[in-house]
Order: structure tokens, then C-alpha cells, then sequence
């Protein structure tokens, strides 16, 4: 969410010199809080219950409650640190109330004489019952308590709870004045969704009432939570389909079925395709040869055969005098691609540039001309595909593998690569992943992204075999490669994951290499790690591909696309590290040929529970969509996300998984108030989009 990563006080250092940082609009910036709107869609992240008082005798420790006592001494002591620590009384009892950070005033404040009211968690303490840091407030004798539970919202440092009730409650009525705060969805909606109306939810979540159920407040099932999650899903679901419409009132190159080079191709290929592979590359076709951009995401899983309908796209742009590129996220990918691209399409007459950054700088510039100039048709390579310094003559197709490697910013550049000159179409765009989107994601932040699915494997696959051994069972596994690569196969052992430190990463990698180089003599062992050259990743890629290379010890560098048959063993240390995407990705480098494949996970014990979790699942199933499922169920969109920064905001308050019927009745409303009561949506929009405009950039 925005705000959490704008706490962390970013903006703050950011901001420029002589320009006060924490006046109180910057603290509010940082909450993403600017209208009327902003302030009233800032609901509570939980609630206190101030509406009773606790007898300091009843207070149990670790409950949070509310008591009311006198002051009868407070003092600054040293030691062990310089705190202030206040004694008061209710009755005959006795509280002590300690501040390690305070001003001068709440001294003066906390005199003795003086009543305060108390809210926190009582615990017994050196001289008997304490709060620490207790929320406090004066009051006098015999004064009521609130009458309705205390709203906590989130906020930032120097901005209280009380300022922000304030600012809240300010703006609340300003919109109620000007009759703003109406219902914005029409009655039909409401009542097929059985809604409650939108006023007296606000103000129901704002000021609960005493009777409120604080349960169904703080799980957020209470009507009122419920209608404000449904609008929050739907300004989602309206602000896709929003961006789908601008992006279908957009022109592109319409690259229309000419059974050219598409032919030639699909006949030089030494297998068939497979039903699911025609059925994806008809959809392609049609999109592309539409008036208005293709943003269509092939999903397939690992080995399912993407890459031959990516090439048979970009044929289709070739046979219309277009070019066509494809953006690799590294250069060995980027690499096997040209590799294999290259050997299918160069004898069929098509000029194939490559272009990454460690190309020499005289190559580069001659890639970089023939991109310009039109000669190259298909452009192969990683991000250096988009840099400024690249023009393409004519980019009629831009194709991304891996998709979810990628930021939103890397996709558009390479899309506004498009526009040359006067032109002002854009490319089409295809997407390639493996990762499966699940449904409630593809309803919601993928809502605005065509998908075809290739659910289908190339004949004569065997299953991958998925062992999971403990860590005390290495030399058994080792053993293991030695029978196998005896035997004529090959292996992948990938080295564990270290993420704090890329530096002690490679130093596993080095020494487990040479471990297995001592344990296993008479075998070719090589490495392949990140921080190599492209040149000598290149050449240990070419070496294992041709079997010079029997095993190959790998960090994850080779988690995506890297392409192997005669590999079918894999070996995977420290599994439990490592997330479900990322084995599954790992795990589909081997079972790409006829021969039976095995995957070991080996695991260091004890497990933490997610871990645990996740190796259960690996273990289960080979079934893409479902460890997609799985994953999310683990972790929560956030990682689905984060490369992508999806069109819309962050949910502040529905969860997709759990709000599933909202998000079903919000997708179906949208569709609704669009065509029907246009007024409405657009209202609602600017409600919760507002001054939250920037997100939608994207
Ligand atoms: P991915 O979907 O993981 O990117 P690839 O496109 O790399 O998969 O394809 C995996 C392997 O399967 C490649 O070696 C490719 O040549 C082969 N392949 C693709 N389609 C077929 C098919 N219809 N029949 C047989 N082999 C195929
Ligand atoms: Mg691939």
C-alpha cells in the first residue's frame, strides 16, 4: 500500500532543502490525503472500546481497557534511563504510568490533583500495576464516556489521532453539506447486492455506534464494511474497464492472416502444434489483426510450447512489412532465443538482429542501425531493446517472456517504441508467462489483459518425479548423480538462494562447485552464476547443451526459459528458502524430453511453517495453476503483483480472496452502470479515484 511505503520517510529526506518537511500538509501527503474525499475514504484500521471504564483492580494484564484515577505524584527518574513515571490512584488502588519519551508540558500536565482517563494494556511492573506509554487524556470529575467505540486510523509520525478525527470529521461534514456524501450507486445496483445505503456506512465506520458489533468491526463483516469494500471494487473494476476502453479507441498497424511466412513456418517446424497451441495462436492472429492495440498475455505452463507462437506472431508482423521484437528478462533467455529463433528463421529469409548491453560497442551500434533503418525484422535481446538510443523503423509487435519480471515502466517504453514520427500507433503487445494469474487476480488487477492459455503439454512428456530428502541425505543424492550421468544424462544442482547477500551467494556456488568436482571425479562439472559475463555464461550454456557438461552447478540464474532436454535430473538445495513460483519454474528446466525426470528438493530441518506449506505443495503437484493458487493462498497478491504495479491502487479494504462475491457483483455492476447509468459511474470514480488520479497513469 501507498502509505506504508511512504512512511518509511521517503518523501521526507527527498523533499528539497528550505522546504519544511513536516508541516502538517507533508505529513497528510504522505497519507495520500489531499481532498475532502481522500479524508473520508481514510477509515479506521481498527477500533478501542472507551465506552466502559475498568476498576484498576479488574484490569487483566495484556487487555487493552480504560481506566480513570487521580494524580497524586509524578517525578523524572534516571535509572535506569530518563523517564517520567506518574502515580495515580482510583480508590484505594495504584497505578504507575511510565514515559521514556515525553515533553516538558505533560509534566505540567500529569500535576497532581489532576484526572486523567487511561487507555492500554495494565501489566504488573517493578512497584505494582503499570502502563507504559498509555494513550491519556484530562478530564473532570464525572465526565461521560463516548458513546461510541474510538476509531484508530493509520497515520504518521507528528499527526495524533485527534488532529486526524478532526481533519476527518471536518471533511465528513463539508461533504455532507454540500450533499456529496449521497448515495453514488443507483437503487438497482444496491438492491441486487443487498447494500446498505452509502451514508450511514460511512458514518457508521467513522463513529460506530454503541451498539455496534465490535467483532463484525474489526473482522469487516459488518454491513457497513461490506458496502464500502464493494465500492472499493468497484472503482477498481470501472477504472479497468475504463483503460481497456481508451486502449481500444487507440490505433495500431492492423497485421492481418497472409499465410506467408506464418506458413512456411509453422511448416518448417519439426513437430506439430499442439490443439492448444493453435487454438492461442488463432486468438493472436485476430488480435492482431484488429485497428487497435493487442495487450494479450499467453500464459503456458513451463515447456508448454509458448515460444513457437510468440515466433508465428511475430511472422504474421513480418508478412505485413512490419518488425517485430522480443524482450528476453536475461541474456541467457534472450540468448536461447536468438539461438533458436535464429536457426528456424534465418533460412526462411528473415533478418534476425540481436541486441543486448554487453554486446562490444561497434556490434551494438550496427544492431542499433539496422533496427533504425527497417533491415531487421525480428529484434531479439533483453531491455537493451528499449533504451533511448533505439528507434525502431516500424515495430508492429513487441513481445515480452516473463512478463512478471518486468516493470510496468520497462513494458511501456518498449510500447512507445512504437511511435516514430507522426505515427501515432501502437505496437501490438503479447506477454508471455508461466505463472498462471488466478482467477480472483484476473478478475480484478489483470482485469484489463486478454489471456489465452495454453493448458495443453507436447506429446510425449513424462511427469516430473518430485523427491523431497532432508539435508543429512546429501550423499545418497550425490551418489544419485554419478548412477544418472553414467547412465548418459545430465543435471542441474542449483545453490541456495541467499538473498541478503549476492557476494556469499556466489561463494556457495564456487564451493559447491567444488565439493561435487571433488566428490564426483571423471565428471565435466560446470558453473553458471550471475555476476559472469555474458560471453561465459554463453559459453557453459553451449557446453552443456552439446553434453561437454554433464552437471551443471547453477544459481537461480537458470530459473527461466533455459531449455535442456537431455537433462532430467535436478537438484535443488535448500528448497524451503526458495517461493513456489520460483521452484516450479526451476523445477520445469528438466522433464523437457521423452525421458523420465526427477526433481529433488533437498530441505535443511527445522521447517518454519510456511515453509513447510510450501514444500507440501511442490511436492503434490506439478499442476502450474494450482501451485499459482496455492501461492496466493500462502502469500496474498502482493508478490503477484509487485513487479507490476498494477493500473489500480492496492485494495485498502477488500481482500479479493475473501470478498470474492463482492468482487463478482462489483465486476457485473460495472458492466451495468457503464452502459446504464454513465452519471453515476463516472461520480464514483472521481470519489475514490480523486486525487489518487497518478496511480492509474500505469
Ligand atoms: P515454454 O512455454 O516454457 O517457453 P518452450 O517454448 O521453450 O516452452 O518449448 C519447450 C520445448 O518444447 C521446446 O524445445 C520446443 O521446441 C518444444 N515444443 C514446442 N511445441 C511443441 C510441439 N507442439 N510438439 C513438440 N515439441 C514442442
Ligand atoms: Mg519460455
Amino acid at each position: 500500500m501507498a502509505s506504508s511505503s511512504l512512511k518509511k520517510g521517503k518523501r521526507t529526506t527527498a523533499t528539497k532543502p528550505g522546504v519544511a518537511a513536516n508541516t502538517l500538509s507533508a505529513k497528510l501527503a504522505r497519507l495520500d490525503l489531499r481532498d475532502d474525499w481522500d479524508f473520508a475514504l481514510h477509515l479506521p484500521i481498527r477500533y478501542e472500546d472507551e465506552t466502559r471504564l475498568t476498576r484498576i483492580a479488574d484490569a487483566q494484564a495484556g487487555v487493552p481497557c480504560q481506566l480513570e484515577a487521580e494524580i497524586v505524584h509524578n517525578e523524572i527518574t534516571y535509572r535506569p534511563r530518563r523517564q517520567l513515571v506518574v502515580q495515580a490512584k482510583d480508590g484505594a488502588d495504584t497505578i504507575y504510568l511510565r514515559f521514556l519519551n515525553f515533553y516538558g508540558s505533560q509534566v505540567k500536565q500529569l500535576a497532581p490533583g489532576k484526572r486523567v482517563r487511561l487507555f492500554g494494556e495494565v501489566r504488573p511492573g517493578f512497584f505494582g500495576a503499570e502502563m507504559v506509554h498509555p494513550r491519556y487524556h484530562m478530564v473532570s470529575e464525572g465526565e461521560p464516556v463516548p458513546e461510541a467505540l474510538t476509531p484508530v486510523y493509520s497515520t504518521t509520525a507528528g499527526l495524533s489521532q485527534v488532529q486526524l478525527r478532526r481533519l476527518i470529521d471536518r471533511s465528513l461534514a463539508q461533504l455532507e453539506n454540500k450533499h456529496q456524501l449521497d448515495d453514488a450507486l443507483p437503487a438497482a445496483v444496491r438492491k441486487k447486492v443487498a447494500l446498505a445505503d452509502f451514508t450511514p456506512s460511512m458514518l457508521t465506520l467513522h463513529r460506530p455506534p454503541p451498539d455496534a458489533s465490535l467483532t463484525s468491526l474489526a473482522e469487516r463483516t459488518h454491513p457497513a464494511w461490506r458496502r464500502i469494500k464493494f465500492d472499493e471494487l468497484l472503482a477498481q473494476q470501472l477504472a479497468m474497464k475504463k483503460a481497456r476502453a481508451a486502449r481500444d479507441a487507440k490505433t495500431a498497424p492492423k497485421l492481418i492472416t497472409k499465410n506467408k511466412l506464418t506458413d512456411t513456418f509453422n511448416k518448417s517446424l519439426p513437430f506439430k502444434l499442439t490443439g492448444a497451441q493453435l487454438r492461442a495462436w488463432n486468438e493472436i492472429a485476430i488480435d492482431l489483426a484488429a485497428p487497435h492495440p493487442m495487450q494479450r498475455l499467453l500464459q503456458g505452463d513451463v515447456g508448454s510450447g509458448k515460444t513457437v507462437v510468440a515466433a508465428l506472431a511475430a511472422a504474421q508482423a513480418i508478412d505485413n512489412g512490419y518488425q517485430a521484437a522480443l524482450m528476453a528478462p536475461t541474456e541467457i533467455l534472450a540468448e536461447q532465443h536468438y539461438r533458436k529463433l535464429s536457426a528456424l528463421l534465418v533460412p526462411l529469409g528473415v533478418a534476425v538482429t540481436w541486441l543486448t548491453g554487453s554486446l562490444k560497442a561497434k556490434e551494438k551500434r550496427a544492431a542499433i542501425e539496422d533496427i533504425a533503418a527497417g533491415t531487421t525484422q525480428l529484434a531479439i535481446g533483453t531491455h537493451a531493446l528499449f533504451q533511448e538510443s533505439v528507434t525502431f523503423a516500424k515495430l508492429g509487435l513487441a513481445i515480452i517472456d516473463e512478463q512478471h519480471r518486468f516493470g510496468v515502466g520497462q513494458r511501456l517504453a518498449l510500447r512507445e517504441k512504437g511511435k516514430t514520427g507522426n505515427n501515432t500507433a501502437e505496437p501490438h503487445q503479447l506477454m508471455m508467462s508461466a505463472t498462471p494469474i488466478p482467477r480472483t487476480l484476473s478478475m480484478s488487477y489483470f482485469a484489463d489483459l486478454d489471456v489465452s492459455v495454453i493448458d495443453e503439454m507436447p506429446p510425449g512428456r513424462t511427469t516430473i518425479v518430485t523427491k523431497l530428502v532432508s539435508e543429512s541425505r546429501r550423499d545418497e543424492i550425490v551418489a544419485r548423480v554419478r548412477s544418472a550421468c553414467e547412465q548418459g544424462a545430465q543435471v542441474y544442482w542449483v545453490c541456495p538462494l541467499i538473498e541478503e547477500s549476492e557476494t556469499l551467494q556466489l561463494k556457495t556456488a564456487v564451493e559447491t562447485l567444488d565439493s561435487l568436482t571433488e566428490a564426483l571425479p571423471g565428471l565435466n562439472v560446470g558453473l553458471v552464476h550471475g555476476r559472469m559475463k555474458t560471453a561465459e555464461k554463453q559459453e557453459v550454456m553451449a557446453r552443456f547443451l552439446a553434453n561437454d557438461i554433464q552437471l551443471l552447478v547453477a544459481t537461480t540464474v537458470i530459473e527461466v526459459g533455459v531449455d535442456v532436454a537431455n537433462a532430467t535430473l535436478m537438484v535443488i538445495e535448500h528448497a524451503e528458502r526458495m517461493g513456489l513460483a520460483q521452484l516450479h519454474q526451476l523445477r520445469g528446466r528438466v522433464g523437457r524430453g521423452a525421458k523420465q525426470s526427477t526433481c529433488v528438493l533437498l530441505y535443511q530441518n527445522p521447517l518454519g511453517e510456511t515453509a513447510r506449506a510450501r514444500l507440501k505443495v511442490i511436492f503434490e503437484t506439478t499442476d502450474g495453476f494450482e501451485i499459482a493458487r496455492q501461492d496466493l493462498l500462502i502469500r496474498g497478491p502482493g508478490e503477484h503483483l509487485g513487479a507490476r504495479q498494477s493500473g489500480a491502487p492496492l485494495l485498502r479494504f477488500a481482500d479479493i480472496e475473501r470478498d470474492v462475491d463482492l468482487l463478482e457483483a462489483a465486476r457485473d455492476a460495472a458492466t451495468w452502470m457503464l452502459k446504464h447509468t454513465p452519471q453515476n459511474a463516472e461520480t464514483h470514480l472521481a470519489r475514490w479515484l480523486g486525487s489518487r488520479q497518478h496511480y492509474l497513469k500505469t
